[in-house]
């Protein structure tokens, strides 16, 4: 934890962007992984005592409500939620130029609490002011909501007004600025714009290198088209011709596009991807840049189970000042490992029945499935040959299966994909028991990673570019039966923290195969392990905490970062 403590040595704050934070359920301004990520960055920050600030939006009408009917048509309804309750108003007003109009944004401060005295405070940005037009005053209101005119609007109130905000705070002199990916790549407009106040054309060089020597850039996309970008001419409107013209001359926009990577990239001395694989797959696509990697890890103390925590307190007490004990579960008895995991089960299927009315059975395997529904992340795998699933839980054992995760509103396919989970629900229903909840979130979240059997995770490869539901359910001794992409080709030791949907790790995924390992895994090594040798099971669950736990947590991952934040020469090679 030395670099913690330089850190605190320089007295100078590290600014982290990011256009969802996760901080609380009842704040609704998150959608998925990437502000999850934010927020567990932040709570260990806050854990010691890491002088961190955070900057994102307010997003006062959230992001959304999921209902879903019978058949799994999901709709949606605004996310109110009372800032009041929750943040403090700031008195300090900035403006940000959008359309030639003075945009005025003004902040709220949330105090984030950790195990240190120090507590990070996050900035909230909004734009409902009411001198703004009406336009303007819903710039801050949904989560990547609107079309791109909105979008680009939102991310000069988020890099732009981002900046100036500090500023009017009275953050002078930062340590670093961190763009948790590419939509809060507009800062670094922001800082060059300031290096370059009042110096001619000739001096852009050195100003683009001091900003470049202060930045820190996450790319969190492993394929070109979830890139934000944005047309020129769209461009010249919202920010204007002069912005447009130095974001040219600093050779952020290619064939009339601004790409927001691209801009986040040029200005930044450390870049890095969020696995190992995504690294490389990121080199593959930037080739001009260095790309390092620093693989994700979550909050060990927010996403353990209470019958969890209680069991490291007796038997590892240091886990909660320093995740790496973690590693000493290896010496908790399995006989203790299996009753903490048979509480959390009963407190989960309790949660269940409460919102649905379903009884699931404690005593039958239990898969679980829950994050955003996208396309790629394939939720339907499972159910590819439903005579199959039928068989292997009529000849191995019962299976039953937890779903949630929310389809973006305008995301066709996720919804589609709810739909499917629904209709094979419905034909299975007299053989294997499918539940799909509603209004999945950080609570829920952390109920499900902790609360079933086994982690299923089956995204076409190479798109999860990390992953992190996995590393909470290693962190309740849930093992993981995942294609080997992003955090899992790390975390997996096969048989031992859990299992491999498909044997080819290099390669890209090809759908028939990895369907026949799944059911593979399950019928022959995984169902057979759980009902026939649970002490072998209860070993599997213990090296994840062990091997897993002790690693992809977020203390581990904050203090790789802060390496980059310190020493911008050298960019930290921890894991390359
Ligand atoms: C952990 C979490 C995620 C991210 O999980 P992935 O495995 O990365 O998809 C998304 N949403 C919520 C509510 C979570 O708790």
């Amino acid at each position: 934890m030395t670099t913690a403590a330089e850190i605190k040595a320089t007295q100078l704050p590290v600014a982290y962007f990011s256009m969802e934070i996760a901080l609380d359920p009842a704040i609704p301004t998150y959608s998925g992984g990437l502000g999850i990520l934010a927020g567990d960055m932040l709570r260990a920050a806050a854990d010691l005592g890491v002088p961190m600030v955070a900057v994102t939006l307010l997003h006062r009408k959230g992001y959304f409500r999921q209902h879903l009917d019978s058949h799994g048509n999901q709709s949606e309804t605004p996310y109110m939620w009372d800032p009041n309750q929750f943040l403090e108003a700031l008195s300090p007003t900035v403006t940000v130029v959008i359309e030639g109009r003075q945009v005025q944004v003004k902040a709220w401060r949330y105090l984030l609490h950790g195990a240190s005295a120090y507590d990070v405070p996050v900035y909230f940005l909004d734009t409902s002011a009411p001198e703004n037009n009406s336009w303007d005053r819903g710039l801050t209101d949904y989560l990547y909501g609107g079309d791109e005119r909105y979008r680009l609007a939102q991310e000069a109130i988020l890099g732009l007004g981002g900046v100036a905000m500090l500023r009017a705070l009275g953050y002078k002199d930062l340590l670093a600025y961190h763009m948790n990916e590419g939509h809060s790549a507009l800062l670094s407009l922001a800082l060059f714009e300031e290096r370059m106040a009042g110096l001619g054309a000739d001096k852009a060089g050195g100003a683009a290198e001091a900003v470049r020597q202060q930045c820190v850039f996450t790319t969190h996309t492993p394929v070109p088209a979830g890139q934000d970008q944005f047309p020129l001419d769209l461009v010249r409107r919202v920010l204007g011709e002069k912005r447009t013209r130095t974001l040219e001359m600093e050779q952020c926009c290619f064939v009339g596009t601004l790409n927001m990577s691209h801009l986040a990239l040029f200005f930044s001395h450390h870049i890095n991807g969020v696995a190992m694989r995504h690294a490389e797959i990121s080199r593959s696509m930037f080739p001009s840049y260095p790309i390092d990697s620093i693989t994700n890890g979550v909050h060990a103390t927010t996403w353990t189970s209470l019958p969890f925590a209680r069991l490291y307190d007796r038997y590892i007490p240091e886990w909660r000042r320093d995740n790496l004990y973690l590693r000493y579960a290896i010496s908790i008895p399995l006989e203790e490992i299996r009753q903490a995991h048979t509480h959390a089960k009963a407190m989960l299927l309790g949660e269940i029945a409460g919102r649905t009315g379903i009884r699931l059975d404690p005593d039958v395997m239990t898969i679980g499935f829950a994050r955003r529904a996208a396309t790629y992340k394939r939720a339907d795998l499972l159910f590819s040959d439903l005579d199959r699933l039928r068989r292997i839980a009529k000849e191995v054992g019962p299976l039953q299966v937890v779903y949630s995760g929310k389809a973006h509103p305008r995301d066709e396919g996720g919804k589609r994909l709810i739909r499917n989970i629904f209709q094979a629900a419905a034909a299975l229903k007299d053989d294997v028991r499918v539940v799909y909840l509603e209004e999945y979130d950080m609570s829920l979240g952390k109920q499900i990673c902790a609360g079933v059997d086994l982690w299923l995770n089956s995204p076409q490869k190479p798109q999860e570019a990390s992953g992190t539901s996995g590393m909470k359910a290693a962190l309740n001794g849930i093992p993981s039966l995942s294609v080997p992409d992003g955090w899992w080709v790390e975390g997996l030791v096969e048989g031992v923290t859990g299992w491999a949907i498909g044997e080819c790790y290099q390669c890209e995924s090809d759908t028939a195969q990895e369907t026949a390992s799944l059911y593979d895994k399950l019928e022959k090594v995984i169902m057979p392990m759980f009902y026939k040798e649970p002490e072998a099971y209860g070993e599997v669950m213990r090296y994840a905490i062990a091997l897993n736990a002790s690693y992809f947590n977020a203390q581990r991952m904050l203090l790789q970062y802060l390496d980059a934040y310190l020493r911008p020469q050298q960019p930290s090679s921890v894991l390359t």
